[in-house]
């Protein structure tokens, strides 16, 4: 039951990933979450470390792709000035939305990566659909009502993949294979 909850790779933040590494991986693709993964969820600006990250893997053809459980109106205009391509209401641990996505841009299971801040929607979703998946730390401590519910679950999850040596407890930059 727990293998449902273990990533492929864990790094701090989104923004380490390079796409040097990402293209050794043969990962054409990034799905990414929205809040507390790639933009802060009190904080929908964004910083120029996002927007460096993102010219960065424009400049590599790797593209980027928001996976949201959130409503259009909300993703949408989180990312107005960001100009990225997203899919809402993503039912995340469910796949509709990761489907969505790779049917839409004509990609497979293989050209991707899912990035995510929680175990119980990112994590999961990526591993019902049998992607590949980092899980970085969240960019604020403090979570929306809604994801603190997740949280609790989540915090019994983690300390179960610790206790059996699924989990680093230390974040790293780049993405190692274990
Ligand atoms: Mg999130």
């Amino acid at each position: 039951m727990f293998a449902t909850f273990q990533p492929t790779w864990q790094i701090e933040s989104i923004y380490d990933l390079k796409a040097s590494q990402l293209k050794k991986r043969n990962i054409k693709a990034v799905l990414t979450d929205l809040d507390n993964t790639l933009i802060a969820w009190n904080n929908p600006d964004g910083t120029p470390m996002l927007r460096e990250w993102l010219q960065e893997m424009k400049k590599a053809n790797i593209l980027v792709i928001v996976v949201s459980n959130n409503n259009h109106a909300r993703v949408k205009k989180a990312l107005a000035k960001l100009d990225l391509p997203f899919i809402s209401r993503a039912l995340k641990p469910f796949s509709r939305g990761l489907r969505l996505a790779l049917k839409r841009y004509n990609l497979t299971k293989a050209d991707v990566v899912m990035v995510g801040d929680q175990l119980l929607t990112d994590v999961a979703a990526a591993n019902h659909f049998k992607i590949r998946s980092i899980l970085v730390k969240p960019i604020v401590e403090s979570d929306a009502w809604n994801t603190k519910i997740n949280r609790f679950f989540e915090g019994i999850i983690k300390n179960y993949l610790i206790k059996n040596n699924h989990f680093e407890t230390r974040w790293g930059h780049k993405l190692n294979d274990r």
